[in-house]
């Protein structure tokens, strides 16, 4: 069935459209965690980041920062962050691929991250990075 994010590409959906080429569309958060809240989506119908095309993964990436700065001159917020999760798990609720751009202003509206970092193991880091430079290469 196709997701909420292709049907708003279809036009059988409407949204507040702010960008729009022949790869990527950008629209309004429907649920915004800030005013200029945006979810920057690829055409291309995948659920997780890692299973776009390059053309695809490339035009999100160009998309992104121009999106951005038209949200920041608009709101004039001057921070923000970028989101983008991938599963059930991570917190992702629709499975098109999208980017989430969130403006953080100075009351605290915008993203709030608990982040719970640990001191690095360097034995077991030598041994993953072994096996994903492995995997980059297969
Ligand atoms: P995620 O948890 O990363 O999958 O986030 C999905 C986001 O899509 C949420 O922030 C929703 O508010 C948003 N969303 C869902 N349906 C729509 C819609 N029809 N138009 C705009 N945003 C939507």
């Amino acid at each position: 069935m196709a997701s909420i994010f292709t049907r708003i590409i279809r036009g059988e959906v409407p949204c507040h459209k702010l960008f729009e080429n022949e790869l990527v569309i950008a629209f309004l958060d429907v649920n915004p965690l800030s005013p200029g809240h945006t979810l920057v989506v690829p055409k291309q119908e995948m659920a997780e980041l890692h299973m776009l095309s390059p053309a695809s993964a490339a035009a999100l990436g160009a998309a992104l920062p121009l999106v951005a700065a038209a949200i920041l001159k608009a709101t004039g917020a001057t921070a923000y962050n970028i989101l983008q999760n991938n599963g059930a798990m991570a917190h992702q609720e629709v499975m098109h691929v999208h980017f989430h751009i969130i403006p953080k202003y100075e009351d605290g509206r915008g993203l709030a991250i608990t982040w719970k970092p640990s001191a690095i193991d360097h034995a077991s880091a030598a041994k993953l990075a072994t096996h994903v430079k492995q995997e980059l290469c297969a």
